[in-house]
């Protein structure tokens, strides 16, 4: 590395937009992997994190000499749906650069325009993808192709149709506070967003893209992505693991974490300290959520995404920051740090860009009278927790916990056998039922649910209060 020039990390990137506007599929295309034909119900229900690393360069037509400053980027896709808006939220505090999606065919839709007050709210630099060209009546496909060749091969008819859509959305754009342009026509890339035409199904405009990500974007925010030693380590999921047992995924922002590692984490009971077991990352282009074989590490070094495998991690709330304590260190002043935040992120409440406020992750409401809940990770708790309070179902949570249901679930929830039968329910997500827990819970008249999308899951149970009231 040149005296004057910095070291540069991998730019954490956020995709964010409306429910069905190609995120998933973007990313895909980007990693030529199928996530989201797997996709349950084809709605992502977690934060996934993917490191793409610096062969990027491969697909974006760049000459060999032509230098990239970052060594790859690392992305992280965001579930769409309204329940989820705590976890864009979450997201996006971590987040240097980030890629709105908006679908050609529907212009700036409710989340989309919610993404952009979030970005703006924490100053994130971002490119506007304006996804779908294939749909434009009469499309000639042209595979992978740069945009501005693959416009320049279609019929006048596409091209005018092409023309009025890209002024409607910069039209939405401007009524929303944002000036944008098509990057090829942009001069003023430094005020002016720009838009990128894609197609995550055929490739289009996904060359452009890449460039503008790994090598414009960095350009303009290098200050923000100097390497730098000390440990920035955001918590994004804890999951339990049926091998490794409760396990957190974390975005590694800046620094290095080592095997062996005194750690403190923080938990709705307090800071907790424990030791770094093993660390763990997908392979590349692999999402870190998909499940699978993982790379071992003695040390992993900013920016990355990474399972942390160590004890006491159960009860650690996602959105929080994970503490190294390096020897020599003062323990207790750490853990004063960790119980800062912890008061913090219990007490803090998110301002959503719909006025009404909802209340940050840590927190999950529990009531004397409700169900019981049941999932993998606390990402997708809190998204089934959110489902059930939304105004439409309001349905109250007695008590929640993560992994297989056991016995021990149906006897806590079988408690509202008695006070409130229609509560006598636990919604099982993505998780296993014991077949012990079954038998009990068939014997004590406990209703177990499971399905394979939130909104699925809560439904069945709507249908099941209405068949008990008939
Ligand atoms: P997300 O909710 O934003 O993650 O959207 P998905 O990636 O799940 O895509 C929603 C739907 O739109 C899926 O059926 C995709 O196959 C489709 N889709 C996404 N991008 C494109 C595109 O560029 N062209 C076409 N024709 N379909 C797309
Ligand atoms: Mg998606």
């Amino acid at each position: 590395v040149d005296g004057d020039e910095k070291e540069l990390r991998a730019p954490i990137c956020c995709i964010l937009g409306h429910v069905d506007a190609g995120k998933t599929k973007l990313l895909d295309c980007i990693r030529g992997t199928h996530v989201q034909e797997r996709e349950a119900g084809g709605i992502t229900q977690q934060i996934g994190a993917t490191y793409i690393p610096e062969n990027i360069r491969d697909r974006t037509s760049l000459k060999a000499e032509t230098a990239i400053k970052v060594p790859g980027l690392l992305v992280i896709d965001t579930p769409g749906h309204e329940s989820f808006s705590k976890m864009r939220s979450r997201g996006l505090s971590m987040c240097d650069i980030a890629v709105v999606v908006v679908d050609i065919t529907q212009g700036l839709e409710k989340q989309t325009i919610e993404s952009l007050h979030l970005l703006r709210r924490h100053n994130v630099s971002f490119i506007v993808a304006l996804n779908k060209v294939d749909r434009l009546y009469g499309w000639k496909e042209c595979t992978n192709a740069p945009i501005v060749e693959a416009l320049k091969k279609q019929s006048d008819d596409v091209k005018s149709e092409y023309k009025w859509r890209l002024t409607k959305v910069v039209t939405e754009f401007k009524e929303n506070g944002f000036n944008t342009a098509p990057y090829y026509e942009n001069n003023k890339k430094k005020k002016v967003v720009n838009i990128v035409p894609t197609s995550a199904e055929s490739g289009e405009g996904v060359p452009d893209l890449l460039l503008l990500l790994v090598r414009w974007l960095p350009g303009i925010i290098t200050d923000k992505l100097a390497y730098d030693d000390t440990v920035e380590c955001t918590v994004l999921e804890v999951n339990e693991h049926k091998d490794l047992g409760t396990t957190v995924d974390v975005v590694l922002i800046n620094g290095v974490l080592h095997q062996g590692d005194q750690v403190i984490v923080c938990t709705k009971q307090g800071p907790v300290t424990t030791i770094i077991r093993d660390l763990l990352t997908p392979h590349p282009m692999k999402e870190l959520k998909a499940k699978g074989a993982y790379k071992h590490h003695k040390e992993v070094r900013a920016a990355q995404g990474v399972k942390i495998v160590a004890r006491g991690l159960q009860y650690t709330m996602a959105g929080t920051s994970l503490i190294v304590v390096k020897p020599g260190d003062d323990l207790r002043q750490a853990e004063a740090a960790a119980m800062q935040e912890i008061d913090m992120a219990i007490s803090t409440t998110d301002e959503n860009e719909k006025g009404t406020t909802t209340q940050e992750v840590s927190s999950i409401v529990t009531s004397k009278e409700g169900i019981y809940v049941q999932a993998s990770s606390v990402g997708t708790l809190e998204a089934i927790i959110a489902h059930l309070k939304s105004s439409s179902v309001d349905i109250p949570v007695y008590a929640w916990n993560l992994g297989p249901v056991y016995k021990q679930d149906v006897m806590k929830a079988s408690a509202m056998l008695k006070r409130k039968e229609e509560y006598a329910v636990i919604l099982a997500f993505d998780v296993k039922v014991m077949p012990e827990a079954s038998a009990l819970a068939a014997e004590s008249g406990l209703k177990i649910i499971t399905a394979d999308t939130v909104y699925r899951l809560v439904n069945i149970y709507t249908e099941h209060i209405k068949g008990l009231k008939e």
